[in-house]
């Protein structure tokens, strides 16, 4: 059988990136509250021009502590509160929810191969966001992005830096696009940057998820910081169960593919020193 079968319903959209750039907007909010005669409503307002000219938002949000801004990202329209809007964001009456994916954008990403967070064109590497999990079943429910764009997004994710933060309590809307399969409750905590050249967008049931080849290098983070092996394979065996709970359902031959995916995955952990893991060819 296709491992695709039953792990494909297993791949979670994990809602980093969508959380990303809300948690990065939050953080401009404490920058520049907006003033009582703000108008709000459209892209830029006040907020964007109160920016003295010259001085790029990328060093606000440096004071911030955030980690550096991707230059491609740099291009990002402002909102009215000085948020940078993520290309895949969508409007609703005209205003960027930042909660909520455009199915639009979501195919163009798909057919003009294009970064999911910033909106320019790829290169040959692609990079996914992804939970541990899904360096098991090698799938994502989001399209990729650059390296350095998803790395940002790895290290800002609310779920990762507080590991406390559930889905189902932020209110954090699953994506449209993302197939209507099995959801985790769980947290990782911990989140990994996979970067292949070969991916592929595939159909399932009512949704389309991406299936990734082999990783050229794997980024592992938590709480804003590479992560070591130790927090990796903790993160991964909290979603194990839930994997092996599939799998059982399938049958035994299942089970035994699972092992070895499992298998497989580890051989991408980050080694005991800190560090990117450099896949070594097979
Ligand atoms: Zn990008």
């Amino acid at each position: 059988m296709s491992t695709l079968g039953y792990l494909g319903l297993a791949t979670v959209a994990t809602g980093c990136v969508a959380w990303t750039m809300t948690a990065v907007a939050k953080r401009y909010d404490a920058h520049f509250s907006a003033p009582a005669n703000d108008v709000s409503g459209s892209d830029g307002g006040a907020a964007a021009a109160r920016l003295p000219h010259g001085v790029s938002m990328t060093s606000i949000a440096l004071r911030q502590g955030l980690p550096e801004i991707p230059v491609r990202m740099r291009a990002l329209p402002l909102d009215s509160r000085g948020y940078p809007i993520p290309y895949f964001v969508a409007r609703i009456d005209g205003k960027p929810d930042f909660r909520v994916a455009d199915t639009e954008k979501f195919a163009t990403c798909i057919y003009y191969k294009r970064c999911w967070i910033c909106g320019t064109q790829l290169g040959q590497y692609k990079a996914f966001v992804i939970g541990p999990t899904s360096a098991v079943s090698r799938t994502s429910g989001e399209p990729p992005c650059h390296v350095e764009c998803a790395k940002f997004a790895a290290q800002v994710c609310p779920f990762i830096v507080n590991p406390r933060a559930s889905r189902r309590d932020s209110g954090m809307p699953v994506n449209k696009q993302a197939p209507a399969g099995t959801m985790f409750e769980h947290n990782p905590g911990v989140a990994l940057v996979w970067v292949t050249r070969d991916s592929m967008a595939v159909s399932v049931r009512n949704g389309v998820i991406f299936r990734m080849g082999e990783p050229e290098q794997t980024f592992w983070y938590r709480e804003g910081r590479l992560a070591n092996r130790d927090e990796v394979r903790a993160a991964l065996e909290t979603g194990l169960p839930a994997l092996y709970d599939l799998a059982h359902d399938e049958g035994e031959a299942a089970v035994l593919e699972l092992d070895t995916a499992v298998a497989r995955a580890t051989r991408y952990f980050p080694p005991y020193s800190t560090g990117a893991a450099i896949a070594m060819p097979n």
